[in-house]
């Protein structure tokens, strides 16, 4: 499933028609990306008007056109976004394709998991207005790290980072990465850890958000061989740290690959002598 960073490489592959006037729309009515959306408002909102800019917040995508038009894009498990020419005919997969005079921006969705959506106002929507604040935003302090942990304490920390209210836009492979970067197991429960540890996990998620965004969202190439990226889906699979097998195990609802030398049990905390 695309993550924070495939997001951001995705929306950029709309670029190519910014400022152009969108010509048509074409698009697959009753496919489930557009639950809750009338595809006929969103196919004349559109038609006629120019794309402003678009943005990337967590797994979600939000597009502008003209002043008071917001399309909303979450690529689901299969979703992507690409450009063709204005002579594209679309595919059976291309479920919504705005041409332009030169291109053809395509939304392509094989599985349907994806979602689209679509307001008519002045501001920003509030289904995106109401989202978590970015990892990389200020608001994104240890502190408030801090309060994750301690309001669920009880969540292993695979888990914990999985939760998109608290992460957006963190996924499968970012949270294990996060996790061998802080040399945490990702069974250990968010309440066992010290403000040292919440204090290095911090400091991890937002460097591995950053990197991503800059490495795959910005470049479109794949994390150097340092990360456990590229290691972490190979049966028999070594730690790119100190060579031993990796583990894998379902935790959280997904499957989870772990270095267990780099990542132990975190010992629980003692309790209080008498
Ligand atoms: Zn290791």
């Amino acid at each position: 499933m695309p993550e924070l960073a495939e997001v951001e490489f995705f929306r950029q592959k709309w670029n190519p028609g910014l400022r152009q006037k969108v010509i048509s729309v074409h698009l697959h009515p009753q496919k489930r990306i557009f639950r809750e959306t009338s595809t006929t408002l969103l196919s004349r909102a559109i038609q006629g008007r120019h794309l402003r800019s678009s943005h990337a917040h967590g797994k979600q995508m939000l597009f502008r056109f003209g002043s008071d038009v917001w399309l909303g894009i979450h690529l689901g498990m299969t979703g992507k976004l690409s450009t063709a020419s204005a002579s594209h005919i679309p595919r059976p997969h291309d479920h919504l394709v705005l041409r332009t005079a030169r291109h053809s921006l395509i939304f392509q969705d094989p599985r349907l998991f994806g979602r689209v959506r679509f307001a008519l106002s002045p501001q920003p929507p509030s289904w995106w207005t109401t989202l978590p604040p970015p990892i990389h935003s200020p608001k994104f302090s240890k502190k408030k790290l801090e309060d994750i942990c301690s309001r669920r304490s009880r969540a292993p920390l695979k888990a914990l980072l999985l939760m998109q209210q608290f992460f957006p836009g963190i996924g499968n492979w970012m949270a294990d990465e996060i996790l061998w970067r802080s040399r945490l197991s990702p069974r250990t429960h968010a309440g066992h850890l010290s403000q040292k540890t919440i204090s290095n996990l911090h400091t991890h998620i937002r460097k591995i958000c950053h990197d991503a965004l800059r490495i795959i969202g910005k470049q479109g190439s794949n994390p150097p061989r340092s990360w456990l990226f590229l290691h972490r889906w190979k049966s028999g699979g070594f730690c790119p740290r100190c060579h031993h097998p990796l583990q894998r195990a379902p935790i959280g609802g997904r499957t989870t690959c772990w270095c267990p030398l780099c990542q132990p049990p975190t010992p629980l905390p003692r309790a209080p002598q008498h």
